[in-house]
């Protein structure tokens, strides 16, 4: 099997079609080599804030979708943001992400302005700020960006249209062509674009998975986050009963991602943690180089759950730094503190 300069589908299929275990610990083993002697061994961190669970959606696999009335909605303050960003800054985290369910009132998006201007007021320009705000117009993500975010996390969650439409309602607020044209129009005006899908979907074929990759591709994508798709009983989806409970595809995934594009930034997400608790120490040994500490106060933690067993719940943003330093420490990964770690496959117009 090739593992050095993977280019095709064929040559992806292959790894994520791998079953034997040894020859899956050389392919980790492979991808977290070829991290190393592109980008080097750190892992960066970028600190999660999830403003509001208000969601003008209805994805049918999320536990905040719009139509779920038992989610208590909240969105924080501003002074609460600010809060969480200096923890950040003195954490020396040195980005944040701020992450919410989807909205689209003028109000709202003045309040994100507002925010990225005085989270670069207050740590002087240094903390890098990236976007989890779903689909917008090109206007708004044009402000946000010129207030000062530069990185937008958007994932695709299928390259595949009608693996999409089966995973989200039939109506025009949901389109896959749509959410294609905001990460060119993300590109288009300069951000650092994220996407990523989920893996485990119910029909989701390896093929699809292969072509996602190759979809990240083609689309010139610099930052990818993905992870097990994961039930929450509360939505339609959740009452299919499948649900993912090993992490082997995902490591797969990861390492197949970093083999095929060594440059750019792979995140060991959370969805990761809650299948293995080592989740995303397994996945930066096999790629990945982000982490994404949740900061968000404790009070609200609880209403963010858009998939049900999410790690970390009572904790707060302290102790979220702690135990994963501990973990990071005792896997022998070392943190870039106060770094931006940009991804080195974007190159600034
Ligand atoms: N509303 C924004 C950001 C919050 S949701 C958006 O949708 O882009 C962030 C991500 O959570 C989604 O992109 C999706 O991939 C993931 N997600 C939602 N429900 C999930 C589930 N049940 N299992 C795993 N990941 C899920
Ligand atoms: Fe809303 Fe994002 Fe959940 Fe979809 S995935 S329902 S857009 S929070």
């Amino acid at each position: 099997m090739k593992l050095r300069d993977i280019e095709t589908k064929d040559e992806v299929l292959a790894i994520l079609s791998e079953t034997d275990p040894q020859a899956i610990e050389k392919i980790h083993k492979e991808a977290y080599d070829v991290k190393v002697e592109n980008i080097g061994s750190k892992v960066y961190l970028r600190g999660l804030i999830e403003l509001s669970n208000i969601c003008i959606k209805n994805c049918l696999y999320c536990g905040i979708r719009k139509d779920n009335d038992h989610v208590h909605r909240y969105e924080l303050s501003d002074k609460q943001v600010l809060e969480a960003a200096q923890f950040a800054w003195e954490a020396g985290y040195g980005s944040l992400v701020l992450q919410a369910g989807e909205r689209i009132s003028s109000e709202y998006v003045g309040k994100v302005t507002r925010l990225v201007r005085e989270i670069k007021e207050i740590s002087e320009g240094k903390l890098g700020i990236s976007l989890s705000l779903g689909e917008q117009s090109r206007d708004v993500y044009r402000e946000w960006f010129d207030a000062g975010a530069h990185r937008y996390l958007l994932r695709i969650e299928s390259s595949n249209p009608e693996l999409y439409s089966k995973i989200h309602p039939a109506n025009n607020l949901h389109s896959w062509e749509r959410r294609v044209q905001a990460l060119k129009d993300l590109k288009e005006i300069g951000y650092q674009t994220g996407t990523g899908v989920m893996i485990g979907l119910p029909y989701q074929t390896l093929e699809d998975l292969a072509d996602d990759l190759m979809f990240i591709k083609s689309m010139g994508i610099h930052m990818v986050g993905m992870g097990p798709y994961l039930t929450h009983s509360e939505t339609p989806m959740g009452s299919l009963g499948i649900t993912t409970t090993d992490l082997s595809l995902t490591l797969k995934m990861v390492a197949a991602l970093r083999l095929l594009l060594p440059k750019i930034n792979i995140a060991a997400t959370t969805a990761m943690q809650v299948v293995d608790p080592e989740g995303r120490e397994k996945a930066v040994l096999a790629g990945a180089n982000i982490i994404m500490p949740n900061m968000t106060i404790t009070e609200v933690r609880e209403s963010y759950q858009i998939y049900e067993n999410k790690p970390g719940i009572k904790d707060d943003a302290a102790i979220s730094k702690t135990k994963l330093e501990m973990n990071l420490e005792k896997n022998g990964i070392e943190i870039g503190w106060g770094e931006w770690g940009d991804s080195r496959a974007f190159v600034r117009k």
